[in-house]
């Protein structure tokens, strides 16, 4: 679980290897033609569900709940960094070391 500041939630986050499967699924998802959104990409918040227990809706989500586009957590706050190389941040504004 890592706090996510585009969901203003703590959400978990897939490693590596499992977020190139949801990759995959959601590549799929854009050729199986199936035209209700939920529909089409069921596999991928299945994938989702199975992994996490959480009933995620929105697909766009998941695609950026990798943990290797976050940073380490804050000294300050504990939320994580925006991203690996962040100078600061953005929740509480503490200056990174
Ligand atoms: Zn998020
Ligand atoms: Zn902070």
């Amino acid at each position: 679980m890592l706090w996510c500041w585009r969901c203003k939630m703590d959400v978990p986050m897939l490693d590596e290897e499992e977020f190139k499967k949801a990759k995959e699924l959601y590549s799929l998802a854009f050729k199986n033609g199936i035209s209700d959104r939920l529909g089409r990409y069921k596999l991928l918040l299945n994938y989702y569900y199975n992994l996490t227990g959480l009933e995620e809706t929105e697909p766009n989500a998941i695609m950026h709940h990798e943990i290797a586009l976050y940073g380490p957590p804050c000294e300050n706050c504990g939320k994580p960094y925006r991203t690996p190389l962040a100078t600061f941040c953005a929740a509480c504004g503490y200056k990174r070391k």
